[in-house]
């Protein structure tokens, strides 16, 4: 995507969201609910940016010790670029976002807290376009950027004990990336899900990508429902034709505009 394209993508979507900041509360914009959602959640956290970052470097490097990261570079790269895109349109700015992808045929995606974002070989080779690969990249940064990995952690018991953060080292650390590692391998809950898809959208839309992407990429997985590879993504994420209609409802809701899919890119950078 060119700049000039990529900026009047933006723009637009810029329009779009003063549009909906000043329409009455009644028909307030899901992304507005969204955002007013976040400020109250963060005012609750006592977990700082700092541990937030120390936790998800821990989380982080118990994924790359169950599946081997790949060592190819311009793969990586590639992923890192669209990545960093779609997080260029979320709203923390305090955090730095890392992407690689995980040696496994296994169909899935880990967010965790702090930026590190990681994606299978198996999603990949599933994906079809560049505008699905954003829609996913940008779904698990709506996860970081709410910090729904913390949030669980917040709540366990591990914090209860903990009187201040700065308690959170050694093994009490070890405890809460083994909770936090825990919440991204059993599943996080449907809300937390639910509200990434929603961010997932904004994100790739105002990006420039079309929205259709990550509607794309999960309608693809239900034709694969049933095999090995996909039943971990299956056991952990909410089911996905309702995802793909709710997706669909709020782009037309939205009135997001069309964006580029980029299939012949992705094709020629994943390889098949
Ligand atoms: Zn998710």
């Amino acid at each position: 995507m060119t700049r000039t394209r990529r900026a009047a993508a933006f723009l637009g979507a810029v329009a779009l969201l003063s549009a909906v900041a000043t329409a009455p509360a009644a028909g307030q914009s899901l992304f507005d609910r969204l955002r007013q959602a976040a400020s109250v959640a963060r005012t609750l956290l006592p977990i700082s940016t700092e541990k937030e970052i120390e936790i998800g470097r821990g989380i982080a490097a118990t994924i790359a010790g169950r599946f081997p990261v790949s060592t190819d570079a311009g793969l990586t790269r590639y992923v890192n670029l669209v990545g960093l895109t779609v997080a260029s349109q979320a709203p923390r700015g305090d955090i730095t976002y890392r992407f690689a992808v995980l040696e496994t045929p296994i169909v899935n995606a880990y967010a965790a807290p702090g930026g590190y974002i990681f994606i299978t070989k198996g999603s990949l080779d599933l994906i079809r376009s560049e505008a699905e690969l954003a829609g996913v990249l940008a779904h698990e940064v709506g996860h970081v950027n709410r910090r729904h990995v913390i949030e669980q952690i917040r709540k366990s018991d591990t914090m209860r004990e903990v009187k201040n953060t700065l308690d959170l080292q050694g093994f009490v650390l070890d405890r809460v990336v083994g909770t936090g590692a825990n919440a991204l391998f059993t599943g996080l809950s449907r809300g937390d899900e639910m509200e990434a898809d929603s961010l997932g959208l904004e994100y790739a839309s105002s990006a420039g990508y079309d929205p259709g992407g990550l509607a794309a990429f999960i309608g693809r997985l239900d034709q694969h429902a049933g095999e090995g590879p996909v039943s971990e993504f299956f056991a952990t994420h909410p089911k996905p034709n309702e995802r793909v209609d709710r997706l669909n409802s709020i782009a037309r809701r939205e009135g997001l505009p069309g964006g580029v899919m980029l299939a012949d890119r992705y094709r020629a950078t994943v390889g098949h």
